[in-house]
């Protein structure tokens, strides 16, 4: 029986992790989340963790005074995150917190010889040197669990020493495709919160209706299969049912299909390469009829642009764009900034920040801080 640390498990990955490990009877160590202190506890009632973790002194009391009649031990904020990330008995741990919060916890993971499932693209986006270097030094494996990653990771699987010509990275297109910079002046959070085809926590839905998501899955595609920018396509494939693919050497396209469900890749990061069961609901082909493809369009969607243009001159400029994005889609969420604000904002901020490596946790820090530092004080904030 397999033994899991999930952190982040009070949101939308980290509730359908838990799904995955009850079906497959797995024991969980040790539950990290920030402050739903309520569903985290049944949580823990229900999983029996040695240890969980919390944001802050707040939900550290509440937790404590919630779990005085358990011997769970209950720790807080980064320190505790990293220690739920290296819980002794843990096979492999499931990042699944949003934001850059999630690098420090991914680093302590592999230091501490742990297997990572990574939801966290902020991680690689952010530290992707740091993460694939230690990695690599520890010989161990990064695991995707984004749809699209975990697509390209399956592609893979069998054609080791085949290396891909090309990644085709799908694209839902979000819920205002096809619209022009005009169009989206007015949008609000409940519009941008609306996403065709997937239910996902709110920063990373508001990213998907930017397209700021797909340029953060471009990097997290280059960190993690090696590619160079050049080499991956972004297709918008509005029915979502192709997840990704890969050409290889001889013009042959694998590609990875299924309905619209994280569960799957979920429980392949956990499984593979064995194919377990999963209920759920099954592809079929005839219910759609056919598939499309168009091209993203990067003048309408800044933060795509942005994104390509930082991982292009490398070092500190994606975690700068991350940072700024993170910040402006917090002021957008509290309706403080303005729809198309938030793809300007991460294309000056990325701009702005000085060339430098990204090669250690402290200059990644610093180079966040500096641009959402950027974002607070060049937002034209409403009220
Ligand atoms: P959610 O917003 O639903 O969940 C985020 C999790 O992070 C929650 O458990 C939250 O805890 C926790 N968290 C927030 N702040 C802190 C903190 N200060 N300390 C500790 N924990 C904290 O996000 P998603 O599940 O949608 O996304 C998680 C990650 O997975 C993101 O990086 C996203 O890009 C990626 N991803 C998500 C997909 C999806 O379908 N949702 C698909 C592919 C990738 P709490 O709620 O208790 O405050």
């Amino acid at each position: 029986m397999k033994t899991i640390s999930i952190i982040g498990s009070t949101g939308s990955i980290g509730t359908q992790s838990l799904e995955v490990a009850r079906e497959r009877g797995y024991k969980v160590c040790a539950l990290a989340a920030g402050k739903n202190t309520v569903l985290l506890e049944r949580q823990a009632r229900e999983f029996a963790p040695r240890l969980v973790s919390v944001a802050g002194e707040e939900e550290y009391r509440d937790m404590r005074a919630r779990l005085a009649d358990t011997d769970i031990t209950v720790v807080m904020g980064d320190e505790g995150l990293c220690r739920a990330a290296c819980a002794e008995e843990a096979d492999q741990i499931v990042n699944a917190v949003v934001g850059i919060r999630g690098l420090r916890p991914t680093l302590a993971a592999l230091q501490a010889g742990k297997q990572v499932a990574l939801a966290n693209k902020e991680t690689l986006v952010s530290g992707g040197a740091l993460v694939t270097g230690l990695a690599r030094e520890k010989g161990l494996p990064i695991i995707p669990i984004d749809s699209e990653h975990s697509a390209i990771f399956q592609c893979l699987q069998g054609n080791e020493g085949n290396a891909p010509r090309r990644i085709l990275l799908t694209a839902s297109g979000g819920p205002f495709f096809g619209r022009k910079r005009e169009e989206l002046a007015g949008i609000t959070p409940e519009q941008a919160l609306r996403h065709p085809n997937w239910a996902m926590g709110p920063k990373i839905t508001v990213d998907s209706a930017t397209l700021m998501n797909k340029g953060l899955e471009l990097i997290e595609a280059i960190w993690l299969f090696g590619v160079a920018e050049e080499q991956v396509e972004i297709l918008v494939h509005r029915q979502s049912v192709i997840h990704s693919a890969v050409e290889f050497a001889d013009g042959a396209v694998m590609a990875q299909l299924g309905v619209p469900d994280m569960k799957v890749p979920i429980q392949y990061a956990l499984t593979s390469p064995a194919r377990l069961p999963l209920k759920g609901e099954r592809l079929d082909l005839f219910a759609y009829g056919s598939l499309t493809f168009q091209r993203p369009d990067e003048e309408t969607f800044v933060p795509l642009a942005a994104c390509r243009r930082a991982i292009r001159q490398g070092g500190l400029k994606p975690c700068a764009a991350n940072g700024a994005d993170e910040q402006a889609v917090e002021l957008f969420l509290q309706g403080k900034l303005p729809f198309l604000q938030i793809g300007d904002l991460v294309w000056e901020a990325m701009e702005a920040q000085p060339a430098g490596e990204a090669d250690s946790l402290e200059t990644i820090l610093e180079a966040d801080r500096a641009a959402r530092e950027y974002v607070l004080a060049h937002a034209h904030t409403l009220r």
